[in-house]
């Protein structure tokens, strides 16, 4: 067991400390009130390499592991939440699944611009009727000839409406398991512009204001058949497998909110006083101050740890890294929400300013208890492999 981080990995943490420091802290507040999308930013991370950190070389990305890419995405948000999401949804839940499943002409025409950051990437699960019960779901692809046909919308869905390529799920019959007739769902990769396929409510949110989260509509839109992504009917077992890795982006994030709203508070209670003395020299304040740093830590073991493991997968197939994104997810989300309420705490009033980020890092971190699967799911499949 190695806890230490190689050269390579603190190099690489420099880096992105430096441009989140230099490129994304200084845009922040501003996003997040105008509800804008940084597309200045995801220019300049393309051009940095940003945005295809663990794909291979060969296609277009950086040829980094797991880690590097989760200590990316905890760097970022650890100013911006948002940005942090951008990139973890674009690399988790658009190109992993499509280096994951798809076929070499797939990875050629879609991976390579989406690692190079020409193209931004999406996935469409949700719907409506069909959140945590991914199953539900009602869109529908029939194959007409040398097309599918998709009909049905999807909802909430990150870097909508800014993304080029989006990985759909879709009902493309029934299947009898086990005497059950269960709905047969397959995955779809789908660009923007195709006719057929809209833009309808864009939502409104708590945090992470500044990404986009669209509901996307789709009437009688063809697409080719060769854009069926994986096998056909396998599309859940793609869709649960994609969330595995999301989760891993989510924990990062969740760890990044964290520390950004840990740092800044360390800094606040260093400076200002009351009863002629600083906060931070109140036993109050310092023991909040251990109990949060000590949470991150372990939070941030688990992120790491999950990260790894999924580096073995790489090399092994048989290994299983659902439990550990999971456990991370789950534990990140909960420290984040618990750290940021009790850094808003510690600013006093100011906390609930938004001039001072605290606030709105309480704000983002709400969504990380509940995207990619909420709390309750993580329980769920951490508890289904403790009784398996
Ligand atoms: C900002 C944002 C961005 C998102 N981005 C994406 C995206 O890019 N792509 C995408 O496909 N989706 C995306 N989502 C959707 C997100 O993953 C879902 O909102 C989430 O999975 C929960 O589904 P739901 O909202 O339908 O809640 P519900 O499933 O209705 O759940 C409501 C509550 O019931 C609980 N619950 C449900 N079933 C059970 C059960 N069996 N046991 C115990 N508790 C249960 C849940 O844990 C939750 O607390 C996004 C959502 C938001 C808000």
């Amino acid at each position: 067991m190695d806890f230490t981080l190689s050269k390579e990995h603190d190099m690489v943490r420099t880096l992105f400390k430096d441009f989140a420091e230099n490129e994304v802290k200084p845009l922040a507040q501003e996003i997040d009130e105008q509800h804008r999308f940084p597309r200045e930013t995801v220019d300049k991370m393309a051009k940095y390499g940003f945005m295809g950190i663990p794909v291979p070389k060969e296609y277009g990305g950086q040829g980094a592991d797991t880690l590097a890419y989760a200590m990316c995405v905890e760097e970022l948000s650890k100013v911006c939440g948002t940005t942090g999401v951008i990139v973890s949804a674009h690399t988790s839940l658009c190109i992993d699944p499509i280096l994951t499943f798809g076929t070499e002409e797939q990875k050629q025409k879609y991976v390579v611009p989406l690692a190079k950051g020409e193209k931004l990437g999406a996935f469409g699960l949700t719907e409506p009727g069909a959140g945590t019960d991914a199953q539900g779901q009602q869109t529908k692809a029939v194959l007409d000839g040398d097309e599918w046909v998709l009909n049905g919308s999807k909802c909430f869905i990150t870097n909508g409406k800014e993304a080029d390529v989006y990985v759909i799920f879709a009902v493309t019959g029934k299947v009898e398991k086990r005497g059950r007739i269960m709905k047969e769902i397959s995955a779809f990769i789908v660009e923007k512009g195709t006719p057929g396929f809209t833009f309808g409510t864009k939502e409104n949110k708590m945090g992470i204001c500044a990404s986009s989260t669209y509901e996307l509509i789709f009437t009688d839109c063809r697409i080719p058949k060769e854009n069926l992504l994986g096998a056909q009917g396998k599309g859940f077992n793609i869709a649960m497998h994609t969330l595995d890795g999301g989760r891993i982006g989510i924990a990062s994030q969740a760890l990044g909110l964290a520390e950004g709203a840990l740092e800044t508070t360390i800094n606040y209670v260093k400076e200002r006083k009351q009863f002629g003395k600083a906060i931070g020299a109140f036993q109050n304040t310092q023991f909040q101050l251990a109990d949060m740093a000590t949470k991150v830590e372990a939070a941030k073991m688990l992120v790491y740890k999950a990260a790894r493991k999924k580096d073995e997968y790489k090399k092994d197939p048989k290994v299983s890294y659902s439990v550990e994104a999971a456990m991370a997810k789950l534990y990140a989300a909960e420290v984040a929400m618990e750290v940021t309420t009790k850094c808003v705490q510690l600013h006093g009033g100011y906390g609930y300013i938004k001039e001072y980020d605290v606030e709105r890092m309480m704000r983002d971190a709400k969504i990380t208890e509940i995207y990619e699967g909420t709390s309750e799911v993580q329980r769920m499949v951490i508890s289904a492999a403790l009784l398996k």
